[in-house]
């Protein structure tokens, strides 16, 4: 195995637990192939482990393993990997049969994720590494031995294999036949299709927070940024009136066909789906008076980089003082962010600017994150990503 030097700054980032080695960090790639594995040795040749190889990510390698890894060791090595990822999510997920069963360096994989939607798997490979004939062979394999699910499907990311500069692939079926299913979580159903046009999958990244949310909402609820329904679905057994709303016509039908896959646990309880700007929507409701006992705000990524963050701010702001408005005395305000670059300190420093600027008090009820199957490695910040902060309005 080829070996590859890197410079103190990354040797120490390494030794503290974390997986990335940027390219400004390493000495020399010359000869390297894309996606090869390497070792890794500090600057007085010490080794550091094993890592995978980008040659077109500014993350040039991805460390597998704290040893010097032969080639030959590498399948065992994933396939050793998949087994403990599987085991994980038996400790770790209840009340449901879809959540993310691999997630990238969170599971020791880099570059892999897989998600379980009832009988079907949706994988999604993201580096070069990942993408080689024998590594794609024992995922597969290895997926199929743990879980026998009936298909398994590969989501093909075109913007994602073109950063990485690897060839266009289709999404395809790689085992199997089926490519639609019906899961459910925490007792909501849910339609999966995922060879659909547009993006597909739940955000099972929320699935604990809909539980959690569901605990508190009574009365009328607003879903802002509903998506395929997953907070309204879940509200909706406990609140006898709820609107979604989103501004992607496919989720919102996608919603519907959801809400009819449940009807009879939402009793005589009322659900109704506007396609709308969420920013326009909450204006113009706000200044006709309409009230709620419960909203719930998650939108997306607002910060994709850093530089993103005081925009990001401003519209998270934005929302959550007009959502504020529209409160009931003692309402429920259901707050996220998915933006790795915005913390949760920051994410409540902002929350606290909007309840004085609304003049309305918010106590915290719960701060929560993602779905424990998609573990937080607590030394590999980056692998934590999304705030949920429940709150009460006085
Ligand atoms: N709450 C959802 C996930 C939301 S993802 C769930 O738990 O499943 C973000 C959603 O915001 C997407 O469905 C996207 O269509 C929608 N969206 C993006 N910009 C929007 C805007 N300006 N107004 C309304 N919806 C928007």
């Amino acid at each position: 195995m080829q070996n590859v030097v890197v410079r103190q700054r990354g040797a120490a980032r390494v030794r503290a637990g974390h997986a990335w080695i940027y390219r400004s960090d390493i000495v020399s790639a010359d000869g390297i192939a894309p996606g090869a594995t390497v070792a890794v040795s500090d600057d007085k040749g010490k080794i550091l482990g094993s890592a995978f190889y980008s040659s077109s990510s500014q993350i040039a390698l991805r460390m597998i393993s704290a040893q010097k890894l032969a080639a030959a060791e590498l399948p065992a090595l994933l396939r050793q990997r998949i087994a403990a990822a599987v085991r994980y999510r038996e400790r770790v997920v209840s009340n449901t049969d879809a959540y993310r069963v691999i997630f990238s360096e969170a599971d020791f994989l880099p570059g892999l994720i897989v998600d379980r939607y009832h009988d079907l798997l949706s994988m999604q490979v993201l580096t070069q590494a990942m993408d080689r004939a024998e590594t794609r062979a024992v995922i597969v394999t290895g997926l199929i031995e743990e879980l026998a699910p009936a298909a398994i499907v590969e989501r093909a990311d075109p913007r994602i294999r073109e950063l990485e500069q690897l060839p266009a692939r289709p999404s395809e079926v790689l085992h199997g036949e089926k490519t639609g299913t019906i899961f459910s979580m925490n007792g909501v159903r849910f339609r999966y299709q995922a060879l659909a046009g547009q993006k597909t999958g739940a955000f099972l990244d929320q699935r604990e927070n809909y539980a959690a949310a569901a605990q508190y909402a009574r009365g009328e609820a607003l879903d802002v940024f509903c998506y395929e329904g997953g907070f309204a679905l879940h509200l909706a057994r406990v609140c006898g009136k709820v609107t979604g709303v989103d501004s992607s016509r496919p989720a919102l039908e996608m919603a519907e066909a959801n809400e009819q896959l449940n009807s009879e646990v939402h009793g005589g309880n009322e659900i109704e789906w506007i396609e709308a700007n969420a920013f326009d929507l909450l204006k113009d409701y706000a200044a006709a008076g309409r009230q709620y006992d419960a909203i719930v705000l998650d939108p997306p990524p607002f910060a994709r980089s850093k530089r993103a963050l005081d925009s990001a701010l401003r519209g998270y702001k934005e929302l959550n003082l007009r959502a504020l408005k529209m409160l009931r005395p003692g309402g429920i305000l259901v707050s996220c962010s998915c933006s790795y670059h915005l913390s949760e300190a920051e994410f409540v420093a902002m929350l606290a600017e909007a309840a004085a600027d609304a003049r309305r008090p918010l106590r915290i009820l719960e701060k929560r994150t993602q779905a424990k199957d998609h573990p937080i490695l607590v030394s590999v910040p980056e692998t934590g990503y999304l705030k949920c902060i429940i709150c009460v309005a006085t």
